[in-house]
């Protein structure tokens, strides 16, 4: 393919089935997918260098000193970054990268590199996160409750974003993400009057 690879930040926050959409739009294109750095621990079942380089504070203090960062973020009382390096060498390869990172760290991409797409992912409602956070079970309450209200705070930031789109019905989703990457579809326009109208309705349903 000639087309110009993209850099794809999508946002989502944790228990929207993000991973589940993306490893179904990109199951027969070309794709990198940026591997994190965090201070947080593994959850059962993540491996190490697949779903994050788990690394201490210190050295990811180390990497910030060094500049190794295209970006970096505090979540839920962790640090996480996404190492400049790969995402560099895959454009430069002609293969699109995905990033999976929070919205602090999506603006620092979209400053740092305009061309960046944005793209939110927004669960059906407030609440509807916070079942399948509890569903998941794999963090004690007090980090869910955390995690579901820092997810609000996220999703009002959706506004800024280049697309958004909804995931109450995963073929859906992946049908909508890939008219995006398609042809950049109207409709999803973060600035289109329904999808603000959207986003305030996942934001009451609380
Ligand atoms: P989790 O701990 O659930 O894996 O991730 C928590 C949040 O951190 C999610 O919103 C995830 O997208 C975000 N995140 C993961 N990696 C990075 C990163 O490298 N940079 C930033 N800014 N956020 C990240």
């Amino acid at each position: 393919m000639s087309e110009k690879p993209r850099l794809l930040v999508v946002s989502a926050p944790s228990g929207c089935g993000k991973g589940t959409i993306l490893s179904e739009v990109f199951r027969d294109r070309e794709v990198f997918y940026s591997v994190s750095c965090t201070t947080r621990k593994p959850r059962p079942g993540e491996r190490e260098d697949i779903d994050y380089h788990y690394i201490s504070d210190s050295k990811f203090g180390e990497m910030i000193e060094n500049n190794e960062f295209l970006e970096y973020a505090c979540y839920a009382d962790h640090s996480y970054g996404t190492p400049a390096a790969p995402v560099r060498e895959n454009l430069a390869q002609g293969r699109n990268v995905v990033l999976e990172i929070e919205t602090d760290g999506a603006f620092q991409v979209k400053k740092a590199m305009p061309e960046a797409v944005l793209i939110f992912i927004l669960p059906p409602s407030v609440a509807e996160l916070d079942r399948r956070l509890h569903k998941r079970n794999t963090e004690p309450e007090e980090v869910i409750r955390k995690r579901v209200a820092q997810a609000a705070a996220e999703i009002a930031k959706a506004v800024d974003y280049d697309y958004v789109i909804m995931n109450d019905a995963l073929e859906e989703a992946v049908a909508d993400f890939t008219a995006v990457l398609d042809g950049g579809a109207e409709r999803f326009r973060a600035a289109n009057t329904d999808v603000k109208k959207m986003i305030n309705e996942v934001l009451e349903n609380a």
